[in-house]
């Protein structure tokens, strides 16, 4: 069995989840997060699922992505529960 490699020792952007914070992934996606704030229940369901701890929750309880950080992957969309975050097409 291979040895675990230390958090030192790992490449960019093998680092799971918060530690993505030391590598801006923002210009990795062709695909951006926009949340419908019309439809949004402030669940904060993105925040928990985004991989790239991308979104922050406001202190007005409301989600707000971090473009700096996210790759555009589309699992936030994905999970919210009311489909109120619309992936849009870089252009
Ligand atoms: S698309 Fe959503 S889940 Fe993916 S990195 Fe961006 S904010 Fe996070
Ligand atoms: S998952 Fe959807 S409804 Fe929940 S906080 Fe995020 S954008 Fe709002």
């Amino acid at each position: 069995m291979s040895k675990l490699k230390k958090k030192s020792e790992l490449e960019p952007g093998a680092i799971p989840f918060k530690s993505s914070k030391e590598y801006e992934t923002g210009d990795w996606g062709i695909t951006y997060p926009k949340i419908d704030y019309n439809k949004c229940t402030k669940c904060t369901l993105c925040h928990f699922f985004c991989p790239e701890g991308a979104i922050n929750v406001r202190e007005d309880g409301y989600t707000e992505v971090d473009y700096r950080y996210c790759k555009g992957c589309g699992i936030c969309s994905h999970e919210c529960p009311v489909k109120c975050i619309e992936m849009i097409v870089k252009k």
